[in-house]
């Protein structure tokens, strides 16, 4: 490998800047390590996860290197962070309550009942969620499992429930399942419409194919990465749909109020008077979060996040001594938990007003983001710093929810896509190795966010142009070592690795049938429909009826003008072919894991044109998982 390849040190430029956070940014406030710290019990030995085959799905331990001072190649407030979210192990938050943290992307937490243990957000995968419930009942007796609570419909919060509670006991009655009304429907629907498209970026976000340490991966803000284990899903028994509602469970009292379109679409908060302890779920934690995640998304509301945060500290502010979320640690005493709680909740209104304002002024996006100060008071509270969201792409993703892609500039209206703009910026800018001899001197001078547009142009025209690469690389490098934001961190350094060493593609991702199981007839055909590719389809007319053997519905799919559309209410005209299956099936046949010869074995029956089905199928395109990002 030509040297040229390998990683760089930081440059003088970025040596610069640490060296200015760390004068001005408060590190001798250290009550966030006494937090992460106390009440520890116990930490898992080693820090290490494996599943049944013996593959490592989780390794904490792989982030020791944190120990000490931050390097030049890692901003220090990043470091800081980073060095937080990997302290490990199983924490008493109150008597009664107990948290494991360190053990996945997000925390667990233990609720004590008369007979058992009531777990709330267990994990991503069934393996990381089963170490945890292990570390808690070798250190708090072999209690049962006596509920479940998913307090959000993101995967890192209900993935690992097989490893905490089995499917029969769920069957029985007696272990509820418990989530915020909508949960299942969102669970799943992510995967459904853009799921390729967001697994590829998120492989950017996690710097899934980084090494870990100071010239890699060194944590996501939100905690260190995600677990790589088993997703499974067992869906709620109880639904909560209102604020007020209480329930108990196990001699728990729960309180809830609920918190639909905040950080998820379902999603709830939960206070326990007799513990005087509010749960946020991921609504306040100790990052400023995402309105708008990298790896792309629904742009969320900060309005209506604000507020549930106004609401929670009416409701339950004067009967609550702790505050805990299912990621990083709680914040202790009823003076410091409301102080934490307004200034989570002002970190997302000023976001949203200020934006607003600036908005109304005419600044667009970007202008926005260059401009926009925080108040001094929260610029310098550790927690609303922008370690998984950040000031720049939230103020951005706000303009986005309320005036879209469009800047209002006609410019802006019609533009080149980027090849197309790349030979023509090289033409005009006397070709590549002019631009790559100007990007170099840019480079010296540390202005890595022009560099790293300018040398777009040239890999969008001319990607084989091996100076550009290589500059590109390093430029993308100094970006990552600079990045306060642990995605932005991942997200650089992601890019960088794939200019040197190719595409690293959508890291491989477990199949998650539970995940498949509870799509609906209607997410499955939408999902047959944003696979056809239209100027194949746009001449062909084909109508199947598909009979659910497994629930009593009749649903007409109708292809016309390159449309897939679906009915349940049948017209008079016959169909081309009548398709007659349980639901499961359907998501074989789409999957491409049952064919013809298998229809009988499945329950599959096909009368009328058997062909109509095959032509459909043979329509849909395949999705790319491998698509490029800073190569065309
Ligand atoms: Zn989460």
């Amino acid at each position: 490998m030509s040297p040229d390849n390998q990683p760089k040190p930081a440059s003088p430029t970025i040596v610069a800047q640490q060296r200015h956070l760390l004068e001005t940014l408060p590190f001798s406030d250290r009550q966030d390590f006494e937090d992460a710290h106390r009440g520890f019990i116990a930490a898992l030995e080693p820090g290490v996860v494996r599943n049944s085959e013996g593959r490592v799905v989780w390794d904490n331990d792989s982030y020791d290197f944190l120990a000490g001072d931050a390097p030049d190649t890692v901003n220090p407030s990043l470091w800081r962070q980073s060095q937080l979210n990997a302290i490990q192990g199983l924490f008493e938050v109150v008597p009664g309550l107990y948290q494991v943290r360190g053990l996945d992307l997000s925390v667990i937490s233990f609720v004590e009942g008369d007979r058992g243990v009531f777990v709330i957000d267990p994990l991503i995968s069934a393996e990381t969620a089963a170490a945890a419930l292990a570390l808690y009942r070798e250190h708090r007796g072999d209690r049962p499992v006596t509920g479940v609570l998913y307090t959000h419909s993101h995967a890192d919060h209900f993935a690992g429930v097989r490893g905490v509670v089995d499917q029969a006991d769920v069957d029985s009655g007696e272990v509820p399942i418990v989530a915020p009304a909508g949960f299942t429907s969102h669970a799943v629907a992510e995967n459904v419409y853009a799921g390729t498209a967001m697994g590829r970026r998120a492989g950017y976000m996690y710097g899934a194919a980084l090494d870990r340490g100071p010239q890699g991966q060194v944590g996501a803000g939100l905690g260190q990465t995600t677990s790589t284990g088993t997703v499974t899903l067992i869906p709620p028994t109880i639904e909560i749909a209102k604020t007020g509602e209480e329930l108990t469970v196990d001699g728990i009292r729960m309180v809830f109020q609920m918190a639909p379109g905040s950080e998820a679409p379902a999603e709830l908060h939960i206070h326990f008077p007799h513990l005087r302890a509010l749960c946020m779920a991921e609504n306040a934690t100790h990052v400023l979060h995402n309105i708008l995640t990298i790896r792309g998304a629904l742009v969320r509301d900060p309005h209506a996040w604000a507020r549930y945060l106004s609401d929670a500290i009416e409701l339950f502010g004067d009967s609550t001594d702790v505050v805990f979320a299912s990621h990083h640690w709680p914040t202790w005493g009823h003076e410091r938990a409301m102080t934490f709680l307004i200034e989570q909740r002002d970190l997302y209104a000023y976001l949203h007003d200020q934006t607003l304002r600036l908005i109304n002024q005419g600044l667009t996006g970007p202008e926005i983001a260059e401009v926009f100060q925080m108040p001094p008071a929260l610029e310098n509270a550790w927690h609303a710093r922008g370690y998984y969201g950040s000031v720049s792409h939230n103020v951005k993703a706000i303009y986005q929810r309320y005036l879209g892609w469009y800047d209002g500039h006609p410019a802006n209206l019609w533009p080149h896509p980027p090849a197309a703009a790349g030979k023509r910026y090289l033409d005009y800018m006397g070709g590549a190795d002019a631009v790559v001899d100007k990007a170099a001197a840019s480079f010296a001078e540390g202005d890595f966010r022009w560099v790293a547009e300018v040398l777009s142009h040239v890999m969008f025209a001319e990607p084989d142009h091996a100076g550009a690469r290589v500059l590109l690389a390093d430029t993308f490098e100094q970006l990552g070592y600079g990045s306060e934001n642990g995605t932005w961190r991942c997200a650089y350094l992601s890019a960088a690795h794939e200019l040197r060493h190719g595409g690293f593609g959508t890291p491989a991702s477990p199949a998650a049938p539970d995940l498949f199981a509870q799509l609906t007839p209607e997410q499955w055909f939408d999902a047959i429909a944003i696979r056809v590719d239209g100027p194949r389809a746009w001449d062909q007319r084909i109508v199947i009826d598909v009979e659910f053997t497994d629930r009593a519905e009749v649903h007409r799919l109708t292809l016309s003008n390159g449309v897939v559309s679906h009915t349940q209410v049948i017209g008079q005209a016959a169909p081309d072919a009548r398709l007659r299956l349980p639901l499961p099936a359907l998501a074989l046949l789409m999957t491409g894991r049952l064919q013809p010869d298998g229809f009988a074995e499945a329950g599959v029956e096909i009368g009328g044109d058997a062909s109509a089905l095959g032509r459909l199928l043979g329509l849909l395109d395949a999705v790319d998982p491998d698509f490029a990002i800073v190569t065309p």
